[in-house]
């Protein structure tokens, strides 16, 4: 059994080995490349001190990065050969909050590093001459699709929860399924979730809800989900599966948490800002989940309002998430509004919907007597709604006269 690795990781082992010391490409390179997947990034494992690592890569001109150091971390930056990080071989000391270890040993053996790791499936390891290092049956378990934790589940998920998200994280990403073991203390102590933060959480939820088999996974681990999400556990069932499939079919993760959320209206932002989420996505999602309920008429001037009120881009957005969302409840008939909507929405591109394309400016109406402040902002905003609802022309003059009759001269 061979993995090709790229040349700045062979390059690495190589530097390593030359000094004396074991080293190994490990983790999630491995699970992938005996998947006969693209891995995202090759990290390395040695016997090497942190200290040791880092001068030998300096005495070759390679800069190191030292911000993981304290953990026996360190990253060879290779240029355009890419960036690698470096491990000391660890165990990790007792465990404090759930999440972190409260110290690490360095140790001289792989197979002791590999223990430490979270699932058979990443606890492999591989060095050029000696061949795969896989104590627990990684590769086995890769064979057969099986996720399960290096050791007794219920004491790695107590070490660190995060590893309860991102059991389901692999399923969902590669179809495997839990093993038996494992799926029973993940639903056991899914609780333990609460210790996670929210980043982290979020994280792994992102790259949860993006693998191919996420439906079947947030179907069947309801229950996890329900710790970081509670408010969903409140949904009824039919309506779980709805969001779950609507949510799932979406691209834009705004869009996709929007759907998840829907049953809650726009108290789902709120839900978005605790879990950390950037502003940008809890605004989008914050719009979509205020107009869920609206009735997406598609007459020439409701698709001018609905631009007007949302933009070309935000309009397509809701559309977009509407439309999945019919679908997966079935509603043919909501489903067929939204692609009227859409229709009518492209027929007026051109179409006067912001103060942009007015033909006049604040400081017409100031020439006609407006006071200045929020008069003027008024006054032009009137006359846009005017506009866009059909009952006026977007032509100066008749935009003057509108306004001059409401200051009465
Ligand atoms: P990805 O494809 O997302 O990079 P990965 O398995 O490489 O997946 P990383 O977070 O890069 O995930 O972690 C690298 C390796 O470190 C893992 O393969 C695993 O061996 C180990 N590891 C990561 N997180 C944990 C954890 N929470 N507990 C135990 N081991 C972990
Ligand atoms: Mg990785």
């Amino acid at each position: 059994m061979q993995i090709l690795m790229p040349p700045g990781a062979a390059a690495v082992l190589a530097l390593l080995e030359r000094a004396g010391y074991a080293a190994y490409v490990v983790g999630g390179c491995v699970r992938d490349s005996l998947l006969g997947l693209p891995p995202q990034d090759w990290d390395i494992c040695s016997a090497a001190p942190p200290e040791a690592t880092a001068a030998l890569l300096q005495a070759r001109g390679i800069r190191v990065l030292a911000a993981g150091l304290r953990h026996g971390t360190i990253t060879a930056d290779l240029g355009a050969q890419g960036r690698y990080e470096i491990t000391t071989f660890r165990v990790d000391g007792p465990y404090a909050d759930h999440r972190r270890p409260s110290r690490v040993d360095f140790v001289t053996d792989v197979r002791e590093d590999l223990a430490r790791r979270d699932f058979t499936i990443n606890a492999m390891a591989y060095r050029p001459g000696e061949g795969l290092v896989d104590p627990f049956g990684g590769a086995a378990a890769l064979r057969v699709g099986e996720i399960a934790c290096v050791g007794e589940p219920a004491a790695r998920f107590q070490e660190d929860a995060l590893r309860i998200l991102r059991a389901l994280r692999f399923a969902a990403v590669y179809g495997f399924a839990l093993s038996p073991e494992t799926a029973a203390a993940l639903h056991a102590q899914a609780q333990l979730l609460r210790a996670v933060a929210a980043e982290r959480v979020r994280e792994e939820l992102g790259k949860l809800l993006v693998g191919p088999s996420a439906a079947a996974v947030l179907l069947a681990y309801r229950d996890v989900l329900a710790v970081p999400l509670p408010e969903t556990a409140a949904y009824p069932a039919a309506d779980y599966e709805t969001a779950v499939r609507a949510a799932l079919a979406a691209s834009e993760p705004a869009v996709r948490m929007a759907l998840l959320l829907r049953p809650l209206g726009p108290a789902g932002a709120e839900v978005l800002a605790r879990l950390r989420f950037d502003r940008r996505t809890v605004e989008r999602a914050a719009e979509l989940l205020q107009w869920r309920d609206a009735p997406l008429e598609a007459s020439p001037a409701s698709a001018r309002r609905w631009l007007a009120r949302l933009g070309t881009e935000g309009l397509a957005r809701l559309l977009d998430a509407e439309s999945v969302q019919a679908r997966a409840a079935g509603d043919a008939a909501r489903w067929a509004r939204c692609q009227a909507l859409r229709q009518a929405a492209a027929a007026q591109a051109g179409a006067c919907t912001s103060l942009r394309d007015l033909a006049v400016r604040g400081g017409d109406l100031l020439a006609l007597g407006i006071p200045p402040g929020r008069a003027v902002g008024e006054a032009l905003s009137a006359l846009l709604a005017e506009v866009v609802d059909g009952s006026l022309e977007n032509e100066r003059g008749a935009l003057l006269a509108r306004a001059a009759k409401w200051i009465g001269n």
